[in-house]
This record gives structure tokens, sequence and C-alpha cells, in this order.
């Protein structure tokens, strides 16, 4: 007989009002594994992870750890659990260090009934370096980037016991050697036999990075596999429901001519020499990390931000945009 799962979610369903939100949701998590959530927008992955961290109540269904049945009323039975949820937007304090953070609410005290700051230090250093991350405890959190933070957020989780780790879209504020560090740190998870749910809609990373795939669609589980068969084309297929052809559609349509020219754009620190056309009826595309400053020269053609040289075009013309009323009133 296989040891009994670590987390049994048994005939989960869900409603809000008359929207059917889950219907009979059967998932198990076993030790040191890591299972994905996969679904599009809407699915219900939230839902049932808010499930078990005890924000939502079921209408239906049970949940079992170690075999043993709980009722999660609510977030505290959720933590005593060992249940740690990792929600896509930051919570922490920004003002406050590192260590400050990571023992928010649950700080130590000295015998004199003072915080202990030393103590948290120590502890929540030796964490950051147990997990390779490169900065100190008494750090403030301000002067991080965003993708520290969430690896903070991380740390912060797990420093307490944790037993369970569910991370909703973990990457998507990540650059790619963040990303790198992240894996990591669920590979250590992993090796202390905790069970990890993981969502994202970023199939390369669940292939990296997952045991199991579990597809839900429409508040339904669609597919279960092993991610060493999983395949792809399949998981989009089971995701939407539809084939892979009809996923991506494109509508005919004419390119025109130039509507938008960026000839030469440069910024004091952040690019030099931009050059790009847009058409009328074209999408161009930006692809780039986290940081590679799209968003700082589209904020720059459209005047939000202050260029050092350069010139923008429009339907041909030279056009002087000094602020955004400036780009609103061209037609940007
Ligand atoms: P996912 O995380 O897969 O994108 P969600 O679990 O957030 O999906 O949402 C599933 C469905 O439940 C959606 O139709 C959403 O509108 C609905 N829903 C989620 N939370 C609530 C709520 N608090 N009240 C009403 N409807 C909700
Ligand atoms: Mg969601």
């Amino acid at each position: 007989m296989s040891p009994s799962p670590l987390l049994q979610m048994a005939n989960i369903s869900k409603s809000f009002g008359s929207n059917q939100v889950l219907t009979d949701i059967n998932l198990d998590l076993y030790e040191g594994e890591v299972i994905a959530l996969l679904g599009e927008n809407g699915a219900g992955k939230s839902t049932l992870i808010k499930i078990l961290g005890g924000i939502y109540k079921a209408n239906r269904g049970e949940i079992f750890i170690n075999g043993e049945k709980k009722d999660i009323r609510n977030a505290g039975v959720a933590g005593e659990n060992g249940i740690r949820i990792i929600h896509q937007e930051i919570v922490l304090v920004p003002d406050r260090s590192i260590a400050d953070n990571v023992f928010l609410g649950r700080e130590y005290v000295t015998k004199t009934g003072l915080i202990d700051k030393k103590r948290m230090e120590y502890e929540t250093q030796k964490l950051l370096d147990d997990f390779g991350i490169n900065i100190g405890a008494d750090q403030n959190v301000r002067n991080l980037p965003i993708g520290m933070q969430q690896l903070v957020e991380i740390i912060k989780a797990i420093s307490a016991e944790a037993k369970i780790v569910v991370m909703d879209e973990p990457t998507s504020s990540l650059s790619q050697s963040e990303t790198q560090k992240l894996f990591e740190i669920i590979a250590l998870l992993k090796k202390r036999n905790i069970g990890i749910i993981y969502i994202s809609h970023r199939l390369e990373e669940l292939f990296e990075v997952t045991d199991r795939i579990i597809v839900l669609r429409d508040g339904n589980i669609v597919a279960v596999t092993n991610t060493k068969d999983a395949k792809r084309e399949e998981l989009i297929t089971q995701m939407v429901g539809r084939t892979l052809s009809s996923y991506y559609t494109r509508n005919p349509h004419e390119v025109g001519e130039v509507a938008l020219e960026v000839k030469n754009l440069c910024h004091e620190k952040f690019f030099t020499d931009i050059n790009f056309e847009a058409h009328y009826g074209e999408v161009v595309g930006f692809a780039g990390l986290v940081g590679a400053r799209r968003t700082e020269l589209m904020k720059t053609v459209f005047g939000a931000i202050k260029k050092k040289s350069g010139e923008i075009l429009l339907d041909g013309k030279k056009i002087e945009i000094e602020r955004p009323s400036d780009a609103i009133k061209a037609g940007i």
C-alpha cells in the first residue's frame, strides 16, 4: 500500500451564488512532490487554493492532511497545519528589514520583553544563506528589487514549520536569474519533504519544475499527467478545450502605411539609439526580460519620461512630445 498522501482534497465543490466555480475536485499531493495547477483565467485555481488556505469555505468536500480529516475553518487553522500560501501580490512591509518581515507577528522577545532583533536577524540570515540568496537580513525591503522581494516572501512563508507550500504565479515578476533561484529553492524544499502546489500558465516552467500536472477547466479537473509524459500541445488542448490550431487565431488584415516612427531615441541611462516603426493595422511586440527597459522606452515615447535625444514621427511628420498631454493630443 502506498503511504497516505500529505494532502488530499476530496470532492471539493464551491459556488458563488449561482456560479458553480469548482465541481467535485479530487487532488492529492505527496511529500516532496511538486504538482502544477494549470488552467486558463477563471478556471478556479485560486479559489481551490483559497479553500485550502481557509480563506473560502467549500460547499462540499473534505480535506485530509497525512490521512487525518481537517476542518480548515480559517487562515489560522491552515497555518497551524503547515499550509503556506504565497499570493501573487507582495504583502511585505516596505520600511522594515527583511528579518522584521520574516518574523512579523511572531517576533522573538528577550527576557526583558524587548524584541530580539539580533536573534531574528541571525535566524533570517541563516535562511537566506541556506537558500543561496545573497543579501543581508538587516536590509530594508524597500531597497530590494521586486523579484528579490518575491523571494523574501517565499522565505517568510517557509520560515515557520511548513508542510505544504502553494505558489500562485510566483514567477510573474521574477527575472530569469531570480526564476532560476526560485527553482533551486523548490529543489531544496522537495529535499525537505515539503509538498508544493505550483500555479503557472508558463508551460516551460512546469516542465522544468513539477512532477505532475493537473489541468483545471471551468472548475473541473480534466487531466492529470506525470510531467515526464506530458506533451505541450495536449496540455493546451486540455486547458482551453479546443485544439491548438484554434488557440492562436489570426484575423486576416492588411498592414498599412507607417504610423509611428522612432529614430535614434536615447535616454540618459536606460537606452541608446532605439529605432522602430509601427504601421497602421500592425501589432508590434517588444520582448525582453524584466528590467530590459521596455516600459521606460514606451514611457519616453509617450512623454512620461524625458528623452535625451532622438526623434518621433507621426504620419511622417516630426512631433515634439514633452509631456503625456502632447502625446495624447497627437493621438497616441
Ligand atoms: P483562476 O485563479 O483559475 O483564474 P479563480 O479561482 O480566481 O480562477 O476564479 C474562478 C471563478 O470564480 C471565476 O469565474 C471568478 O469570477 C469566480 N470568483 C472567484 N472569486 C469570487 C468571489 N469572491 N465571488 C464571486 N465569484 C468569484
Ligand atoms: Mg488565479
